[in-house]
Formats: C-alpha cells, sequence, structure tokens
C-alpha cells in the first residue's frame, strides 16, 4: 500500500488515502476537543510584526478539526479569524476577472460537465482568432483587463498551438483604452513542455481543478478519455512548476464527493507543492456543482448547504493565509457577498460560460458550460462590491513586475500590500471609472478612492498614487503600477 509522503512526487503518496482516512477519523475525534481547538485557532490568527502581519496556517489535520466541529460559537470564532486573515493580507480589495470559453470540443466523459463528448445535442463550437477577438473587444468594452480561458481538451481541435495563438491573439487586442493584462489558462493536465510554452506566452496562473481528490470517485466521475487518468491529473501541477509556472491554481467541484474527504486532500496538495517546490498554490477555487445542458446537479449525492459552503471558505482561509481564493458565477449574489468577507479575493463579473458569447446582444445558452447564478453586468458587481465596501481591482501589476511564486508571497509578508496592492488597486479602478462605469458607479468609485487613497502608509507612494490618478482622471494615459 502507498505510504503518505508529501514530498514524493507520486499522486497516491502526497494525496493519501489512508492519511485523509485517518485525517478524517482524527478530526471527528476531537470535533468537540476545546483545548485542541483553541491551540488550532490560536495557531492560525494573524500575527503583527514590526513588518506588518504574519501567519502560520494549519496543517490538513489542524484544519480538519475546524472543519468537523460544529459548535455555534467557534465557528464564529473561525468566522472572526478568517476576517482577520484577509483584512491583513488583502484588505478590502477584490480582483475582479472573466472567464473566456474558447472551445467546448471534448473528448473526456466527466460525469458531472456537459461538455463531454456524448453530449450529441449540444452545440460544438471553437472561436476563431476573429472571433476571439470580437470577444476580447466586447470584454475590453466591459472594463475587463483579467482572463481565465476555458477550453475542453480536444486534441485535435483544440491543441496547444490553438491555445497558444489565442493567448497571442488576446494579449495583440487594444481597443480604445483597453487591454488584457493578464490570461490566466484552464486547460486540461498536460506535459512539461506545453507548460513551458504557456509560460513562454506569458501566462499568469495555471489554473486546473481536481474536481474529486478521491480516487475511486475520480476514475468512476471520469469513465473515458485521457482524463481518465488519475495520477496524471493529480501530478499535473508538478509538471507545471517544472515548466517554470510558478502561479498554480487548485480547487475541487464540490458536490460529487465528501466535502470532509476533499478538504483534506486539498490542503494536503498545498502543503505538497510547498514542500516540493517551496511555494504553495497561488489560488484555490471553489466551484460548487451546478446544473447545465444534461447535468442535474441532484443526481449528485454530496451537494452541500450554503452554511457548510461558507465554513469550508472559512477553514481554507485558516489553513493557507497566503493563497488568494476564488468564487466565481456559479454562485448567487448572497452567497457571494458572505464569502467575500471570509477570505475571498477575486471573484468573477458579467460573465458567460458559453462559447463566443461575449459578443451576443442575448446570453446564449446553446454552448453553456454551466448556469450562471450572478447573472449581473459587471458595472452592477463593481457597484455592488463598493457599497459594501470592498475595492474593485483590475490590477494585473504582480506577475508582471515579476513578483509570482514566492516573490508575491515574501510581498505579503512584508506588509508592502499597503504600499502596494493598495494603490493598483485605485489607480485600476480609477481606469474602470473614467473609461467604462455608469454616472452611479462613477461617482461611489471616486468617492471610494478619496477615502482610501488616505490609507497608503508611504507619503511618497501616496503622493505618486494621486498624480497618476490625475493623469487617468484628465488624459489618456493608463497602466500605471507599483
Ligand atoms: N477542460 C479542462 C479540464 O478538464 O480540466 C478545464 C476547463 S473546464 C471548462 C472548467 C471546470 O468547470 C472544470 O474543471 C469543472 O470543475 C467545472 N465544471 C464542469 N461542469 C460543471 C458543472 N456542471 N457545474 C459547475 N462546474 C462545472
Amino acid at each position: 500500500m502507498a505510504k503518505y509522503d508529501p514530498a514524493s512526487l507520486k499522486a497516491e503518496e502526497f494525496i493519501n488515502d489512508e492519511e485523509i482516512l485517518e485525517t478524517l477519523e482524527y478530526a471527528e475525534k476531537n470535533r468537540d476537543n476545546i483545548p485542541l481547538i483553541n491551540e488550532i485557532l490560536e495557531k492560525a490568527r494573524p500575527v503583527r510584526t514590526e513588518k506588518g502581519c504574519t501567519c502560520r496556517g494549519l496543517s490538513h489535520r489542524e484544519a480538519s478539526v475546524l472543519l468537523s466541529c460544529e459548535d455555534k460559537e467557534i465557528r464564529e470564532r473561525i468566522y472572526v479569524i478568517a476576517r482577520e486573515i484577509k483584512q491583513a493580507f488583502y484588505g478590502n480589495r477584490i480582483v475582479i476577472f472573466a472567464p473566456l470559453y474558447l472551445s467546448n470540443y471534448c473528448v473526456n466523459g466527466c460525469l458531472y460537465c456537459p461538455y463531454h463528448m456524448k453530449n450529441s445535442h449540444i452545440a460544438r463550437k471553437k472561436l476563431t482568432q476573429e472571433e476571439i477577438r470580437k470577444e476580447v473587444i466586447a470584454l475590453q468594452d466591459m472594463g475587463h483587463k483579467r482572463l481565465a480561458i476555458e477550453a475542453g481538451e480536444d486534441p485535435v481541435n483544440n491543441p496547444i498551438e490553438y491555445i497558444l495563438d489565442s493567448i497571442k491573439t488576446i494579449y495583440g487586442v487594444h481597443h480604445k483604452n483597453g487591454d488584457i493584462r493578464r490570461v490566466n489558462v484552464n486547460i486540461a493536465a498536460t506535459e512539461v513542455e506545453n507548460y513551458r510554452k504557456l509560460k513562454e506566452a506569458g501566462i499568469g496562473t495555471y489554473v486546473l481543478f481536481q474536481e474529486t481528490y478521491h480516487r475511486e470517485s475520480y476514475l468512476r466521475l471520469h469513465p473515458t478519455g485521457p482524463k481518465h487518468d488519475y495520477a496524471y491529473h493529480t501530478e499535473a501541477m508538478d509538471r507545471a512548476m517544472e515548466g517554470g509556472i510558478d502561479d498554480v491554481g487548485l480547487g475541487v467541484l464540490f458536490g460529487l464527493e465528501l466535502y470532509k474527504y476533499e478538504f483534506a486532500g486539498l490542503i494536503m496538495h498545498a502543503e505538497h507543492l510547498e514542500r516540493v517546490h517551496g511555494v504553495g498554490p497561488h489560488t484555490i477555487s471553489v466551484p460548487r456543482v451546478k446544473r447545465a445542458d444534461d447535468i442535474d446537479p441532484d443526481a449528485f449525492d454530496n451537494g452541500i448547504d450554503d452554511e457548510t459552503f461558507a465554513h469550508i471558505t472559512a477553514c481554507i482561509r485558516l489553513a493557507v493565509p497566503y493563497t488568494g481564493m476564488i468564487i466565481s458565477t456559479r454562485e448567487s449574489q448572497s452567497v457571494r457577498e458572505k464569502l467575500l468577507d471570509l477570505g475571498i479575493s477575486q471573484i468573477s463579473g458579467g460573465s458567460r460560460t458559453s462559447v463566443g458569447g461575449y459578443a451576443e446582444e442575448e446570453r446564449p445558452h446553446d454552448t453553456e458550460q454551466f448556469d450562471v447564478s450572478d447573472q449581473r453586468s459587471l458595472d452592477e458587481v463593481v457597484s455592488w462590491l463598493m457599497e459594501n465596501d470592498h475595492i474593485p481591482s483590475f490590477c494585473t501589476a504582480c506577475y508582471r513586475e515579476g513578483r509570482t511564486g514566492d516573490r508575491f508571497m515574501s510581498l505579503c509578508r512584508n506588509g508592502q500590500i499597503l504600499n502596494c496592492c493598495h494603490p493598483n488597486a485605485l489607480m485600476t479602478l480609477a481606469e474602470y471609472l473614467e473609461d467604462y462605469a455608469s454616472e452611479g458607479t462613477k461617482a461611489r468609485g471616486y468617492a471610494m478612492i478619496e477615502r482610501e487613497l488616505e490609507r497608503i502608509p508611504n507619503e511618497k507612494t501616496r503622493g505618486m498614487t494621486k498624480e497618476n490618478i490625475g493623469y487617468i482622471r484628465n488624459s489618456d494615459r493608463r497602466d500605471f503600477r507599483f
């Protein structure tokens, strides 16, 4: 039987079934062990240092104890610490992005995804480079600067060359004052050589959802196609890192398997990356299975309610404090509102999950990957965020300034976020307000900028930020960043 080893490069050793089962047993046994829980909560709390703030995070065992705990008062304390961590490292900034679906051709048989190969009634579509240009113009006209490209797995229709061409096209579109400054990529697990090519193409984060860490369920849920290979899929992030990509994004599709099992697997995966590559995941996404073309989410037994979902989110926040957390428009406005406070740092807005959806006047459904719950426009999302005292940020500075992997993490640890991310958020928000916002959003946005400018600690940085925002308001000069 495989033995647990977080430093191993073999999936069955770093995501070890026996270790997960023992963790769940340990968590269950200690779910009412108040002295232990107090100790774990104390360890999770951010500590002020001379430079700023630091956090120790939690091991998968410790975090699993918190997840098992059903005591209302303890849960509330977990939420309070999640908010403290969020404030300490991410402040009230929320980074905005949009997915861009390139192609829904797929040779896999994933039981939860409408793009599965046997679905003969979904319209198959792959964007041409000209169509991608139109999509990007539509996205730029909304105000987006950061995209996550999505495609099914199909070596004939969507080979790596197609993905690389598409990235080049996206970066090449400069419509009015717009441009796409960061392209994250969510495509199937691939070879080191292809990851190297993606890195050379200038991608931001490579995102790949594990779907489920439970090997047997994984094999059942992916009965056919290249994605059936559990080890190849689970070891993908190691290959991506070997190919030079040091920002990787994890996620599981909640609803497929028991959430406690998934949670332990997810944190173990983060620990493995940290141990082997010296840097944990850049982001963790928390998608839940949604209704889609021929997919009924109730067909899966492990759906989780909103309260459990919030609890999971908060426990992830405590376990991996330096990792960004993403929530998409799969979730409704009210769920997103609650989770933003508990640790989410990135959200999508104004999303369309169909291939070619942005260039269409009406939201098309024939090629959609899943039903979008939050159907508000980007302007509405931006305005709603500000109403709730979150700063919508269109910043893409880090990877363009070479702050990827552990260099980003050290920015967090050195307390430079308020002198760096905060002004970048305000300057990119000003760009949005000037170029794309409705009158109401614009007024609300500039009022927020006025207030938030005063929170930049370094006087010189504050002065430069004010000056740059002046240029944005009074000229076509754009793309200032620290
Ligand atoms: N094809 C790539 C792969 O296999 O990893 C990634 C792209 S896929 C378009 C993006 C993600 O959408 C999948 O990893 C899956 O987690 C999610 N997804 C698929 N079907 C879904 C559904 N019915 N509801 C919610 N999310 C879904």
